[in-house]
């Protein structure tokens, strides 16, 4: 059987990885600014993380939600803590597109309506809810068109608020929008979406599946702006690359038995992942430190000749040039042996590493960054 080729592929294999680098089976080291696609939290097989989960692989592995898990008691106990939302309940499931899936279920399920607002430029995930509030008609099928999901310009309060009524479910925002581009929420738009929600009886979702888990130098990029969510969903950095996602629900939501559920959600080698990914980032100041590092990244980077603008917050970085990326990401990581993002924006890099990439990692990003640029600039 051969594989069912959905992904343009780099011609290179990872065969190992640690903290910011991957190296193939040559022995070429290649530096991570990239991360899996901001899934890589606390740095490629982190010594603690590998012992928590290979420990709970010896032990047990997998067990159904139809027995007590209490790792899932521990995963949500700290999550709550490291996050300030310990008043909020938790779901556990496998991926973004899952939690966002159902948030917005929940959202129905709490006020019976099914009309949701999303914004110009989201990405929600590719299941059938999911991508209708996904802004990008290409990678929607026609089933996947329900009519009950209107999209309005991202950061215009305005707008929501003329579009606003008794019919709203729910609004989905990404505390800072990851394919469009990095382009953050504002502060005010986070509150007027607070604000028009509890006007209306409508849910406030926050897609934090990118922006969240300390990326932003926040626990959330939301919190930015002291609105808080009703539901926010969290999967990429949770797990450190292993495959969980959950969905935090603030108390005024009823559980009803069945109502959610999984097979794999909330596993015991899931919440061994979770639980060893929180403890890393509370032991190393992971939050704080993405948000110096990346402070520092966006400093530099604003100084150069060739860049149009630099959008983003902690270590969750869009650079965008004044001419395409592609030619220059490709010299990056073909010359210089560094990973980048792309973004829907042609003219923008994303840039998410590791939350704790050393100084001297960024640095070497940051000179080859120059050097490639300089050289693009005069062909571009
Ligand atoms: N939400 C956001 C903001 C994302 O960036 C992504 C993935 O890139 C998703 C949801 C979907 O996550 P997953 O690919 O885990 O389903």
């Amino acid at each position: 059987m051969k594989l069912f080729d959905v992904y343009p592929l780099f011609d290179i294999e990872p065969s190992g990885a640690q903290g910011s680098w991957l190296w193939d089976k040559a022995g070429t080291r290649y530096l991570d600014l990239y991360g899996g696609h901001a899934v890589i939290s606390i740095g490629h097989s982190h010594p603690h993380y590998v012992k928590q989960l290979t420990g709970q692989a010896a032990r047990i592995g997998f067990y159904s939600n139809s027995v007590k898990i209490s790792l899932q008691e521990e995963l949500a106990e700290k999550l709550g803590e490291l996050s300030g939302y310990s008043g909020y309940s938790l779901f556990l499931c496998n991926s973004g597109a899952e939690a966002n899936e159902n948030a917005l279920k929940l959202a129905s399920f709490h006020n019976g309506r099914k009309k949701i607002i999303a914004f110009s430029g989201a990405f929600h995930g590719r299941t059938s809810l999911a991508v209708a509030a996904t802004d990008d008609s290409a990678i929607s099928a026609p089933v996947n068109g329900t009519g009950n999901v209107l999209f309005l310009s991202f950061n215009d309060g305005q707008a929501l608020e003329a579009h606003m009524d008794e019919s709203v479910c729910a609004v989905i925002v990404e505390g800072i929008q990851g394919v469009a581009g990095v382009r953050v929420a504002s502060e005010g738009f986070l509150k007027t979406i607070r604000s028009v929600c509890d006007q209306w009886g409508a849910m406030m979702i926050l897609d934090e599946v990118q922006s969240g888990y300390g990326r932003s130098g926040r626990f959330f990029a939301h919190q930015y702006a002291g609105a808080q969510p009703d539901l926010i969903t969290v999967a990429k950095g949770m797990g450190n690359g292993f495959p969980v996602g959950g969905v935090l629900i603030s108390p005024r939501f009823q559980a009803r038995q069945g109502m959610l559920g999984t097979t794999f959600g909330g596993n015991h080698l899931a919440c061994a992942a979770g639980i060893a990914v929180l403890d890393v980032i509370r032991e190393e100041g992971l939050v704080q430190r993405a948000l110096e590092t990346g402070s520092y990244i966006m400093d530099q980077v604003k100084r150069l000749e060739g860049v149009r603008e630099v959008r983003g917050r902690g270590l969750m970085i869009g650079i965008e040039l004044e001419f395409a990326c592609a030619a220059l990401r490709k010299r990056l990581l073909f010359e210089e042996r560094i990973f980048t993002g792309s973004a829907s924006d042609k003219n923008t890099i994303r840039i998410l590493p590791a939350l704790n990439i050393k100084r001297e990692e960024a640095d070497i990003f940051l000179h080859a960054f120059n050097k490639v640029l300089k050289s693009q600039k005069q062909t571009a």
